[in-house]
């Protein structure tokens, strides 16, 4: 009697997994990466590892706010155009000088710029603009007389010492995200190194007897290399730091040399030799040198994904197939590289889109590559042409991945669908419905 024999063998490694039970056995992988201490004009876009504590108050010590005359503000309470009050000017302070003058009294004012000490006794500053000097040499220098035409609240243009923040303030939790604003603010704090974690150290590693890398003539049969700078420029966008590790050819021993300093990287990303075919080599080494963990991936494109470890470093094996290889990055290898960060936010953002062309799915979860937009107070989504796996293209031409469950074998045209929208650097804001760059004149 004939027996049914599998074609592939039975094995944790041939069960299919969900892409939610991909990525999560992945991310359980991967840990915010230990702090550092970088110099504040190299830590934009990290992510503070430490809360950032005010040692000393911002502003630093009370001062003007515009260019005018400190006095005392019940001096000049009963000030009118037609009755000006008359201050004697007892001294001049510019920014950047300590206020070495002797207490304000009654009748006096300094002359005084923005961002100078407040004289002491002095609790307000008149705008020059409501004052005036009396015709004579030296108007309004040291010795002159001054006229104020207007009464002005106590303290107005006078910032106070620690308004912004003051000394003893936790101004910036740990998990925060150092876009220019926080730089500003740590230098204003006068804080020179900050705590973060590190960018993570990516190698970059495709395989493939066909690849071959642009530059080099291309022989019959052959394709080139687009994997690698994809997967580089992509983890520059995630704020990783990636080193090219060249192509392997599809032989264990190229690939074992290719990955000899694997362990000088936080994670190794290669590209291709994962499918069931026969150069399935990642895996084979992975099997020597480690384990895997999975290789079978409900998605669409790109189903087979290899995640082992090489020594210490988790590597993460993208199909070889370069569309596929792009969402593979986006939702399992992003995720990864925002983690070791210290993200809070791994995930790219989703926004309802109403679909333009219907789409068919084949009980995997599909990433279909499409242009969105806001038209008309919603989002529209409209599939690229093209959707094959190996066009590149398409992807070049997508803003947005549209999301189609596994359970959704028919999404009709002018459904709503899901779709994560491609901002993929997460410094960047995803743009607002009805954004544009136009300012009302
Ligand atoms: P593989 O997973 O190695 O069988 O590769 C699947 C498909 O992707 C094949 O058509 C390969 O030629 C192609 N491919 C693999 N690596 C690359 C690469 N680095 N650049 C462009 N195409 C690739
Ligand atoms: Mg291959």
């Amino acid at each position: 009697m004939a027996t049914l024999r599998p074609s592939q063998p039975v094995s944790d490694e041939a069960r299919m997994l969900s892409v939610d039970e991909a990525r999560a056995r992945i991310l359980a992988a991967f840990l915010p990466l230990p702090p550092t201490r970088l110099p504040v004009s190299r830590a934009l876009g990290r992510v503070l590892a430490e809360p950032v504590v005010a040692p000393s108050p911002v502003p630093p010590f009370t001062n003007a706010a515009m260019d005018g005359y400190a006095l005392r503000a019940a001096d000049i309470a009963a000030a009118s155009r037609e009755r000006p009050v008359w201050l004697t000017v007892i001294g001049e302070l510019p920014a950047g000088r300590p206020a070495t003058l002797p207490p304000l009294e009654p009748g006096q004012a300094v002359r005084i710029m923005t961002g100078a000490v407040l004289p002491p006794g002095a609790d307000t500053v008149v705008r020059f603009e409501d004052t005036s000097e009396v015709e004579q040499p030296g108007a309004g220098r040291t010795g002159s007389t001054i006229a104020v035409y207007r009464p002005t609240p106590q303290g107005e243009n006078v910032r106070l010492a620690g308004e912004d923040v003051p000394a003893g303030h936790m101004v910036l939790p740990a998990g925060t995200v150092l876009l220019p604003a926080q730089l500003g603010l740590l230098s204003a704090l006068g804080l020179t190194w900050v705590s973060v974690h590190r960018a993570p150290r990516v190698a970059i590693l495709a395989t493939g007897d066909e690849v071959v890398d642009p530059g080099w003539p291309l022989l019959p049969g052959q394709i080139r290399n687009s994997n690698n700078t994809m997967v580089f420029g992509l983890t520059q966008l995630c704020g990783g730091e990636p080193t090219l590790l060249g192509v392997a050819r599809d032989d264990p021993d190229a690939l074992r040399w290719r990955l000899r300093y694997a362990d000088a990287f936080d994670v190794v990303l290669t590209s291709g030799g994962v499918s069931v075919g026969d150069y399935d080599l990642v895996k084979d080494v992975l099997r020597q040198s480690g384990r895997i963990e999975l290789w079978q991936v409900q998605i669409k494109p790109g189903k087979p994904l290899a995640f082992g470890w090489i020594g210490q470093t988790p590597l993460i094996g993208l199909p070889g197939n370069p569309v596929a290889a792009f969402v593979a990055f986006t939702q399992f290898v992003r995720p990864a590289l925002l983690l070791m960060q210290g993200f809070r936010n791994l995930d790219l953002p989703v926004v309802r889109a109403r679909l333009r062309s219907s789409l068919e799915n084949s009980g995997r979860r599909h990433f279909v590559r499409g242009q969105l937009r806001w038209e008309d107070g919603e989002y529209v989504v409209e599939p690229v042409p093209m959707q094959g796996a190996g066009v590149l293209s398409s992807v070049a031409q997508a803003n947005a991945l549209i999301v189609l469950p596994e359970s959704c074998r028919l999404a009709p045209a002018g459904s709503l669908v899901d779709v994560q929208v491609l901002v993929l650097n997460p410094l960047e804001q995803p743009p607002l419905p009805g954004m544009t760059s136009r300012v009302t004149p």
